[in-house]
């Protein structure tokens, strides 16, 4: 296979599909605000059942798994070869934008359709996957569907994870968009990474660095992993705001004031040594029900998440920040409570998959940049269960998970070009 001249006029020609499919699928999942797209809820399943529909108007085969990812096969001639999967989620956050997700799925069919115009049977299989739940806000559970489809999604959450908006488990709501929830619990694996000979995902960047470099493709190096911690209580005692002297108030704003700036001042010592890092404090708030002008605050909450290329800067903030609560604490007499800390390890994409996306973007005359990526995405699942994985980024602006969040056709239309050059030059 090669990128010939006939497959990048079927290309054009397909490129109507995208319009059509965002648009469509952007209309009937909007909420008046912007677009949601519930983890295994409606808008997931319109655009599931959308993908699906087209995909079969194409001719090409459309399976699920236990946890009704969605799978879209062109057939490749030895189809014995480990295949190659494209796609991403067609989730998205409460009011957010259409091409966070979407966009990696339409691009995957695009490139099938391309290649069905043309009439190019591919050596081996071509599959675009339609991943459900990659969104942590449903559940407070990320990637729930690349993680079943490895067999590697903890059975106890499917249980304990309560869905935000409804409060039924997961559990329920799989089992309500078809999943097969028995299979899940046993742990059966639909994919296996000896059978798979790549993974790409190409999404929008959901950071700012393309659009201010004016480029419309970005080659992405490494996802960050993070730590976390969803509930961080910081408790003083309420106190006569004007009778108490400095020494004797345990101000819980105070005390999480100084943490906060000593945890920034930190986070410029790693960056100092070279380390990669960004943190974010959140959430951050007294009690409404008990405070007020005349009050000293006895209780903050505040959720804390940082994320780093490598596992050595996120143990070095976990460390500190305990090591700061605790020594803050005793100094001011407040006591604080840390919920368990969650984490993902860092994800580094596959070095070979970056060497041929530089290479494609060369022979299209395209300019790319290399960059990381600071949110999670299904690729890192792909990655961690031994897969080569990669992924492209298309320049967006004003940033993601927000209504406001534009990606342009013709970004769009060059990542996607990179994507089907990779699929036909793979070795
Ligand atoms: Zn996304």
């Amino acid at each position: 296979m090669a990128y010939t001249p006939a497959l990048d006029r079927a290309f054009a020609k397909s490129l109507s599909l995208a319009e059509s499919l965002f648009t469509d699928i952007g209309e009937r999942t909007h909420d008046g605000v912007g677009i949601t797209r519930a983890t295994y809820g409606e808008g997931e399943q319109i655009a599931h059942d959308r993908v699906a529909a087209e995909a079969r108007t194409l001719g090409l085969e459309v399976t699920t798994d236990a946890a009704a990812n969605l799978y879209v096969t062109l057939p490749g001639r030895d189809r014995a070869l480990p295949g190659i999967v494209t796609g991403s989620h067609l989730d998205s956050v409460p009011r957010g934008g259409n091409y966070d997700g979407l966009a990696g799925v339409v691009a995957g069919l695009v490139c099938l359709a391309s290649l069905r115009r043309a009439e190019v049977t591919p050596p081996r299989d071509l599959t675009v996957m339609g991943i459900r739940g990659e969104e942590n806000c449903w559940f407070s559970a990320q990637h729930i569907g690349s993680r079943a489809a490895f067999g590697r999604l903890p059975p106890k959450i499917l249980d304990t994870a309560v869905r935000a908006d409804t409060g039924h488990t997961l559990a329920w709501h799989m089992a309500d968009a078809g999943a097969d929830v028995d299979a899940l619990r046993r742990g059966e694996a639909y994919l296996r990474s000896e059978r798979l000979a790549g993974f790409i995902e190409l999404h929008i960047e959901q950071g700012p660095v393309l659009d201010e470099a004016g480029i419309a493709v970005g080659i992405v190096n490494a996802i960050r992993g993070n730590v976390r911690c969803p509930d961080v209580k910081r408790i003083g005692a309420y106190d006569h705001a004007g009778a108490v002297p400095r020494r004797l108030r345990r101000d819980a704003v105070m005390a999480s004031a100084e943490l906060v700036a000593a945890m920034e001042h930190h986070w410029q010592r790693i960056e100092d040594d070279g380390g990669d890092l960004v943190m974010t404090f959140g959430q951050l708030g007294t009690d409404p029900g008990a405070h007020s002008l005349t009050t000293i605050p006895g209780l903050v909450r505040f959720t804390f998440d940082a994320r780093s290329h490598t596992q050595g800067s996120l143990d070095r903030v976990t460390a500190e920040m305990r090591r700061l609560a605790d020594e803050i604490g005793r100094r001011r007499d407040v006591e604080f409570a840390f919920q368990p800390f969650t984490g993902a390890a860092p994800a580094h994409m596959d070095p070979e998959l970056r060497r041929r996306l530089g290479a494609g973007a060369q022979a299209l005359d395209m300019a790319t940049l290399e960059l990381a990526s600071g949110p999670g995405h299904d690729a890192a699942d792909f990655a961690s269960a031994g897969v080569p994985a990669a992924m492209i980024f298309v320049r967006n602006r004003h940033g993601s998970h927000n209504p406001r969040e534009e990606m342009h056709m013709d970004a769009f239309t060059d990542g996607t070009r990179l994507l089907l050059w990779l699929l036909v030059n793979w070795p």
